[in-house]
């Protein structure tokens, strides 16, 4: 695993003047539709105290035939949400004449889809766009639909290295096959990874477009919040039901109100002592783990040399298949998940092949 590094350390705060607190929210629909419609919605959200306003102008649908966005007619309507009531607003862009378009009407703010952030050279004609423009818009990009922290991070470092420096991302879920309680799988441990390697780029949640319904946002979000994401973005409508694109996942602003309000965030600088004698223990534990797992390859190293020796396969399947049966069923009565135990099985099984392999292929007991 790559160490944390000092890339992007200059990072800016996106919106200093607004002394926002976290988490940070950003709101409106999915797709703006009509005047009525995105000013209505604004208006019921800043009445909440919404200060970011969201809308998409343009929209990257997977299948031919839906609604694409109302393109840049929708854009003088956005303007005058900022004019009447006092948001900030933001859209998403996905090439060099959307970003033009977005920064003539005065957008204060850009999103970089998922379907785009997967795409080396749609990103960089956008970081281009950006740079031409001589201004440091904030910038928030979205995990591409894949689940590639590289491509993620790569995609960030092209407007990084354009100039912009008030970044931030968003984590939106990956993309799966087949039926799942989330339409987009939430694969924590990516964007928490980023947040170790960048801790001061701002992190936010898309729980619309992870849950794809309204049910989970809530639960979702507090996830978010408990793993110490800065800001959350959530799709919110004046009439849900109604929405031209996104309907299941969108909420009324009165009912985003009341997900927000119920939220707990959980200062993390609030250390007591009995966090931290418990942060010994777990200390104490990681260290066990690892002394137990040295014990472990040191018994596989000898057995390596005993498969080689009487000319034994290496993967023996029979006995890895009953093992790991049984260790789940172990594991799991001891309150764990049988994903889980697999995981950590396959992991240390790899590595012990890994060993065993140089073996049996001369590098004798030098581990
Ligand atoms: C959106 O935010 O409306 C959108 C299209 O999202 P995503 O790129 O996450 O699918
Ligand atoms: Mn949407």
């Amino acid at each position: 695993m790559e160490k944390s590094n000092n890339d992007m350390k200059d990072l800016q705060p996106l919106f200093p003047e607004l002394h926002l607190t976290r988490p940070i929210i950003i709101a409106g629909p999915c797709s703006i539709e009509s005047e009525e419609q995105t000013l209505s919605t604004a208006k019921e959200l800043a009445k909440n105290g919404i200060k970011i306003f969201r809308g998409g102008i343009w929209k990257p649908r997977t299948s031919p035939g839906g609604f694409e966005g109302i393109r840049e007619i929708g854009l003088p309507w956005l303007k005058k949400v900022k004019e009447e009531t006092g948001l900030l607003i933001s859209t998403e862009v996905a090439n060099k004449t959307h970003v033009e378009l977005a920064l003539d009407a005065g957008v204060d703010m850009v999103w970089i889809g998922a379907r785009t952030s997967a795409n080396p050279f749609a990103m960089q004609e956008i970081a281009d766009a950006l740079k031409d423009s001589g201004k440091d818009l904030p910038v928030l990009v979205k995990n591409p639909v894949n689940p590639d922290l590289d491509l993620w991070i790569g995609a960030l470092k092209r407007i990084y290295n354009a100039g912009l420096r008030r970044l931030g991302a968003i984590h939106r879920g990956f993309s799966t096959y087949g039926k799942h309680l989330y339409r987009n799988l939430p694969h924590w441990h990516i964007p928490i990874e980023l947040q170790r390697r960048y801790p001061n780029l701002p992190l936010f949640c898309d729980p619309s477009h992870i849950s794809g319904k309204r049910e989970l946002i809530a639960s979702v979000s507090q996830q978010a919040l408990d793993m110490n994401f800065d800001g959350l973005i959530i799709e919110s409508h004046c009439n849900p039901d109604a929405a031209w694109s996104d309907k299941n996942q969108q909420v009324s602003p009165d009912v985003l109100n009341v997900i927000i309000n119920n939220l707990v965030v959980r200062d993390e600088t609030s250390s007591t002592e009995s966090l931290q004698s418990l942060r010994q223990q777990i200390d104490r534990i990681n260290d066990e783990l690892l002394e137990l797992l040295a014990k472990r390859m040191r018994v596989t190293c000898e057995i390596g040399l005993y498969k080689k020796e009487h000319k034994m396969p290496v993967i023996q399947q029979n006995r890895y298949n009953d093992l790991m049966e049984r260790l789940v069923k172990n594991g799991e009565e001891l309150g764990m998940s049988a994903e889980f135990i697999r995981n950590i099985l396959v992991a240390i099984h790899e590595e012990s092949v890994r060993q065993q392999l140089e073996i049996v292929n001369g590098n004798n007991g030098k581990i």
